[in-house]
């Protein structure tokens, strides 16, 4: 920052000679570095060539006047202070050098003293404006990240983005281009209304070349000849058939061109469109422009890492709730076993009594057979109490909500394939889209549905590893009627005889079979007011059919 203490660069511009120097030395005693010049064009050329922190114009000059001149001055540097000298002070003179930004204003003939203090008034206020512009600059940076901190997605984040570089720029119209390198995509977002959330969007297939040529600049850019710039010609090329082509900067416009960069990886590109009688950007603007395309950058990555961190927790919760349907089907598989183990005991004493009830038969004890028979009998009635509690069991607890009957299709069916007892199995579906949602106890129709596919694996030989299909299908079904889930297997079907038993609790065709799973689908499904039937041929295969009312 400029100081009292801290020596400035001074450009005097004075025709007559005396004024010059005279003022070149009052300033230079003052330790100030300055460079006097005796006419306006000598005066541009010097500024072109180096920077000046002030310039001291005389008024009144024969090749150009120094109201002239400061504009030009400005256009090299608008940051540049100026002081104005003349001898015809007048109203109108004053007020045009306060228009064109002047510090300060000193009539002649002015004593040195009068020409220094001047120049540290001068200072003085630059300091201020200094100062001013930074608090400025900080508020601007801090609405900047607040802004940008708003967004929840890439796209809000892309439109909040070029409308504050519209705004700070005081331009009108721009674009917004960004190829995140996940999709392969390039969304061009284009406004020519500011803070209306006005927006035309184009997403068109990614291409090299638009990308090679935005990447290549690195720093914010100011381009006076759009139409000539490689960019822009690409640019046409790909968007000439939407609406875009027209927003597009023109030849007689210039274009500011703001990276969004972070480290040494661009991801897009704001374009912001400006007429060339337009204001110019102090290279506050541009600083604070530039930023923007940092922080745009770094939230955009931000921003997606979240999104990407929430599906990914998503994900997530998906397999917790599969873990927790695998060890809710755990459980019932404990609770077999836990089945055959009761069962065992009881039918351990009917066998035991059986052999002993042989025994006597054969020896002709028949006065003693009711020691026998009384076991049997009480160890059949605990059996069948025993199987009776079970169904019961598996109907009491029934959680209902709505649930999309696909989707639990589709989460036991992950379930399931993995395990070894599916291993030779194809598994297909046919699932209905936009089937209504139904009403159940999750857990249980998993229950029923894990029960049947374990049945349709064992029908198809699983344990021999012969394999064959199971197809899983529902059914969309017309107003006021049941949805219909079915499950259809290529095994080994059954007989009249065994279609006739398959609901009977107790009735099996397996070695180690108990016979209860499918009287407790049964019940399962009828707690939901539903039905269960099976259609089966022998040697062709079987299908189940559950129809749940909506
Ligand atoms: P378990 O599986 O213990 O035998 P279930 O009640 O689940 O008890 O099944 C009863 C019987 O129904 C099975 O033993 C089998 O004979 C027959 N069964 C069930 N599903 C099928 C199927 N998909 N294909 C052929 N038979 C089946």
């Amino acid at each position: 920052m400029l100081s009292r203490t801290e020596p400035v660069k001074i450009l005097v511009v004075d025709d007559e000679e005396i004024m010059l120097k005279l003022a070149c030395d009052a300033l230079r005693t003052q330790g100030h570095q300055v460079i006097g010049s005796s006419g306006a064009l000598e005066a541009l050329d010097k500024l072109k060539g180096e920077k000046f922190d002030f310039i001291l114009t005389d008024i009144k000059m024969p090749e150009m006047d120094g109201m002239e001149l400061i504009q030009s001055a400005h256009r090299i540097d608008p940051s540049m202070g100026a002081i104005f000298m003349t001898g015809y002070a007048s109203l109108d003179t004053a007020k045009r050098a306060i228009q064109e930004g002047a510090y300060d204003y000193i009539l002649k003939p002015f004593d040195l003293q009068e020409i220094r203090s001047a120049v540290a008034r001068a200072i003085q206020k630059r300091n201020q404006n200094i100062k001013d512009g930074r608090e400025k600059g900080l508020s601007q940076l801090f609405d900047l990240n607040r802004i940008l901190y708003t967004a929840g997605d890439c796209r809000s984040l892309l439109k909040l983005s070029l409308e504050f570089a519209l705004v700070q720029g005081r331009l009108r119209g721009g674009m917004i281009l960004y190829w995140p390198a996940s999709t392969g995509e390039l969304l061009i977002l284009h406004t020519e209304n500011p803070g209306q959330n006005l927006f035309t969007e184009v997403s068109i297939e990614i291409d090299e070349g638009l990308v090679a040529e935005s990447s290549s600049v690195k720093d914010i850019l100011h381009i006076e000849r759009p139409d000539q710039y490689p960019l822009f010609s690409r640019l046409r090329d790909l968007v000439s058939d939407s609406s875009l082509a027209d927003a597009l900067p023109k030849a007689d416009d210039e274009a500011i061109l703001i990276p969004l960069r972070k480290a040494e990886s661009t991801c897009g590109t704001i374009v912001l469109k400006k007429t060339s009688r337009g204001q110019k950007l102090s290279e506050e603007d541009l600083k604070l422009l530039a930023i923007l395309g940092i922080q745009t950058a770094i939230s955009l990555e931000n921003l997606t890492l979240l999104i990407e961190t929430e599906r990914s927790y998503q994900e997530l919760q998906n397999l917790q709730e599969q873990i927790i349907g695998l060890e809710k089907m755990a459980t019932q598989g404990r609770i077999s076993a836990e089945i055959g183990h009761e069962l065992n005991n009881y039918l351990t004493v009917i066998m035991g009594n059986f052999q002993i009830l042989d025994m006597k038969i054969k020896k002709g004890e028949m006065q003693s057979l009711k020691k026998q028979l009384e076991p049997i009998s009480s160890n059949l009635e605990k059996i069948k109490s025993f199987t009776e509690g079970l169904l019961d069991f598996s109907t009491m607890k029934a959680k209902k909500a709505e649930c999309d009957i696909n989707e639990l299709i589709s989460k036991t069916l992950a379930f399931v394939k993995p395990q070894n007892v599916f291993k030779n199995i194809i598994f297909l579906t046919q699932l209905k889209p936009n089937v209504p949602r139904v009403s159940v106890d999750s857990g249980q129709i998993q229950q029923v549905l894990y029960n049947l596919l374990n049945n349709a694996a064992d029908a198809m030989g699983k344990r021999k590893g012969e394999g064959g299909n199971i197809t899983v299908g529902t059914d969309c079904p017309p107003e006021g009627q049941p949805l219909e889930i079915w499950v259809s297997d290529t095994g080994r079907g059954m007989s009249e005889e065994e279609l006739g038993k398959v609901f009977t609790a107790g009735f099996t065709t397996k070695e180690s079979g108990h016979g209860i799973g499918l009287s407790i689908c049964r019940k399962i499904i009828e707690s939901h007011q539903g039905t269960i039937q099976v259609e089966s041929r022998l040697n062709e295969g079987t299908t189940f059919r559950i129809r749940l009312p909506l």
